[in-house]
């Protein structure tokens, strides 16, 4: 059809990086660059453990202690969540895949669809950084922009940029002991997958310590290297 693309031009891009590499952040703002829809698997099971559905359940606990849910439960979550119309769109997975086996049901569910990885986009923060960006980090308990004590606060005080929204949140599971383990299930589980893209030719590097607008631009930069 004129004027659209084929489905297999639809970017389907991947963020990887630690806990408080500026995942969230930096998917919502290709949201806003390139009309990608945001998947993130941290807000799906969040968001079934606010319902109390069968696979919210099973996911609190070990969500709460910072460990991996099982492959299982984030991957019904996931393929629920792309089923709907608005991900027919190009996507950009934010915390998905974090195992091997993930990334190996991702291949399988974006051939499935007629589309193909455009680039894995690797955040590389020290972890320091990490650390004091998780422990200021706080959302909009309405629309979930994104808000730091220290980095980004909003422009006036008390309510959200975005939807000026009174009401703001900051995750159970942002405390030291849980960042410890997020820190450590990520090393143990996805930091393998740079290996895994970089082997598929996919992976891009981006060098995420400095301020979100310079590290925008940079995702920017190497997502038209990758022909997004
Ligand atoms: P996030 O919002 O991406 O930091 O995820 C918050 C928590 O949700 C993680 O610490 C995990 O317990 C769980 N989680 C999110 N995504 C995944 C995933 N792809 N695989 C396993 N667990 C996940």
């Amino acid at each position: 059809m004129a004027g659209r693309p084929a489905a297999d031009a639809l970017p389907v891009v991947i963020l990887l990086g630690p806990p408080g590499a500026g995942k969230g952040t930096q998917a919502r703002m290709l949201q806003e660059d390139y009309g990608l829809v945001q998947l993130s698997t941290g807000d799906l099971l969040r968001g079934a453990v606010a319902k109390g559905t069968p696979a919210g359940r099973a996911a609190e606990a070990v969500m709460q202690a910072g460990g991996l849910v099982p492959d299982a439960i984030v991957l019904d979550v996931l393929r629920e969540r792309m089923a709907e119309p608005d991900a027919a769109r190009g996507i950009v997975l934010d915390g998905f895949p974090r195992t091997e086996a993930q990334a190996e049901a991702l291949d399988a569910l974006v051939a499935a669809r007629g589309q193909r990885i455009t680039a894995a986009v690797s955040l590389e923060v020290e972890d320091a950084a990490m650390v004091e960006r998780i422990a200021g980090r706080y959302s909009c308990a309405q629309c979930g922009e994104g808000y730091h004590d220290r980095f980004k606060q909003p422009k006036e005080a008390g309510g959200c940029d975005k939807c000026g929204g009174h009401e703001f949140k900051r995750r159970p599971d942002d405390t030291a002991e849980t960042v410890a383990a997020r820190l450590a299930a990520y090393r143990a589980e996805t930091a393998p997958l740079i290996a895994y893209y970089a082997a598929r030719g996919l992976l891009a590097r981006v060098d995420a310590m400095g301020a979100i607008a310079e590290i925008r631009a940079a995702l920017a930069r190497a997502l038209s290297k990758a022909g997004a």
